[in-house]
């Protein structure tokens, strides 16, 4: 026998930060509501592992931009700080046994580490040429711009192979869709790239020889876990939804436990869980097979943990590009004051489901091995050696983002909603991954969730 919950005026599914920003919205305009989320834990892909120093390693989300606007004024609210994350010393670039330093312009770097001008020419060119053609694009209706047929009816590969003619050259546009957007360019519409990098407001930083993004004192974890306190009352955990039903005055909501009703739902689950929970009636044809299309990528963190970080000693930043071994983008993921000294990879893409299919130790082996390369024996004893596989989160079964194949937006596009987010009667939906402005990331999430909840009371 299931209970039945008092009504409610908005009920919440998802506890990362899109439904955590939506509850702190609806508390502000004075809502009655309530968050179930499926895990035990607030923050989705905001995770944290607490390691034996009380060092709070983070698993997921943890970059911010500094034009991020909204994440950087909730570290605040949240009493928490910001700090540039390390970037002192030479970043390395490891390309077949060739291992290159820059402090800048890693195409610069690749370029002379192949002797080979024409590849960093060649990279310089199509990054100008792709900040040219996203500029048209509009955030909340790209199907509408100028060229979506042509660029909607081609992969990211299609164009690169026809802007570029060197291996190099076309690989490093390969490593930048894996690591940025953790799918592989023959898998996404020229189209979505495009509107990532306009929602997202340019191309990669790292890729421009930009300055460094900034980290949390304490980890984007403990800023959730701040968020979930202030609505202490209002979050369940460990009570998945499986079904929303909608009636004619209210919403009837479905969990193992308990029947909950109320006014509007918000659905702030990863987009391809959306399909998880069963809605009647169903969702309008276009819109189901919208976020059915949406394509989930793949990304895996992998950390290795010292006393100190002892690759600072020999001038190395500790951040750097690998092509070999597995191909990772590494960086310094120390404590703010070095300790302990973390280095942290992603595996993503194409690279991450490659290497799945291999035993953790395999993995760890190989990271282990390219990093030592670099910097040194010490490298191959760490205190500590952590795995995170995104798709293997049941409630998460993702990556940091996602995307669209070559044909989607133009046809289905408008089912997403121009103007608002994407809804359906009393149902609104929310997360990073439908977000129209800094789609994919903890920023993209704030705005989802904050949206959604002004949408939600109006109704
Ligand atoms: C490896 C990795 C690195 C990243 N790096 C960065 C970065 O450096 N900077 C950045 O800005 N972003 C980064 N991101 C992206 C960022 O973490 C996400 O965009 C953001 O956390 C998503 O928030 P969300 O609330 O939209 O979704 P989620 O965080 O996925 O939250 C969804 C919640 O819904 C819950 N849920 C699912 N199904 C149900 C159900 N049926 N009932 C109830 N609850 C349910 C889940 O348990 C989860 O808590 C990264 C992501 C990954 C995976």
């Amino acid at each position: 026998m299931r209970n039945f919950h008092d009504p409610l005026d908005v009920l919440i599914i998802g506890g990362g930060y899109s439904g955590l920003s939506c509850a702190l919205t609806l508390q502000k305009n004075k809502k009655n509501f309530l968050l179930l989320e499926a895990s035990a834990h607030a923050g989705g892909r905001a995770l944290e592992q607490v390691l034996d120093n009380n060092f709070r390693l983070e698993l997921g989300g943890q970059y911010i931009a500094p034009p991020q606007k909204r994440v950087t004024q909730l570290i605040k609210d949240m009493g928490l700080q910001t700090y540039q994350a390390w970037g002192q010393g030479n970043h390395f670039f490891l390309y077949e046994e060739k291992v290159g330093t820059y402090q800048n312009s890693p195409i610069e770097c690749l370029g002379t580490l192949l002797q080979n001008k024409l590849v960093q020419l060649e990279i310089e060119k199509a990054l100008a040429l792709l900040s040219e053609m996203f500029k048209d694009i509009s955030p909340s209706a790209p199907w509408e711009s100028k060229n979506s047929e042509l660029w909607d009816g081609m992969t990211f590969q299609t164009w690169i192979n026809s802007e570029l003619t060197t291996f190099p050259a076309k690989q490093f546009f390969r490593f930048m869709t894996n690591q940025g957007f953790s799918t592989e360019p023959e898998q996404v519409s020229l189209l979505q790239m495009l509107w990532f990098f306009k929602t997202s407001h340019g191309l990669p930083p790292w890729a421009l020889g930009g300055g460094q993004a900034n980290r949390v004192e304490g980890g984007t974890g403990l800023v959730a876990l701040k968020m979930a306190e202030k609505i202490q009352d209002k979050i369940k955990y460990k009570e998945p939804v499986f079904k929303i039903v909608q009636q004619d005055d209210f919403a009837l909501i479905y969990t193992e436990k308990t029947i909950y009703k109320a006014k509007s739902v918000i659905v702030c689950v990863p987009s391809q869980l959306i399909s998880s929970i069963h809605y009647e009636p169903g969702l309008p044809p276009d819109l189901h097979r919208s976020f059915s299309s949406l394509q989930t990528g793949n990304s895996m963190k992998v950390q290795a943990v010292y006393t100190k970080p002892f690759w600072r000693d020999k001038n190395f930043s500790g951040n750097g590009i690998s092509y070999n071994g597995i191909p990772t983008f590494t960086y310094d993921n120390s404590g703010k004051d070095g300790s302990p000294g973390v280095l942290l990879g992603f595996i993503t893409a194409g690279q991450a489901t490659k290497w799945n299919r291999q035993s953790k130790k395999e993995r760890k082996e190989a990271v282990l091995n390219t990093w030592a390369s670099i910097f040194g024996p010490e490298i191959l004893q760490p205190l500590d050696y952590i795995e995170q596989d995104w798709l293997q989160e049941p409630y998460i079964r993702g990556g940091h983002g996602c995307h669209f194949p070559p044909g989607v937006w133009k046809e289905l596009g408008p089912a997403l909603g121009k103007e608002h987010m994407p809804h359906f009667g009393k149902i609104t939906f929310a997360s990073s991954d439908i977000a129209k402005d800094w789609n994919g990331y903890l920023e993209g999430a704030l705005y989802a969730g904050e949206q959604a909840a002004i949408e939600a009371s109006l109704k």
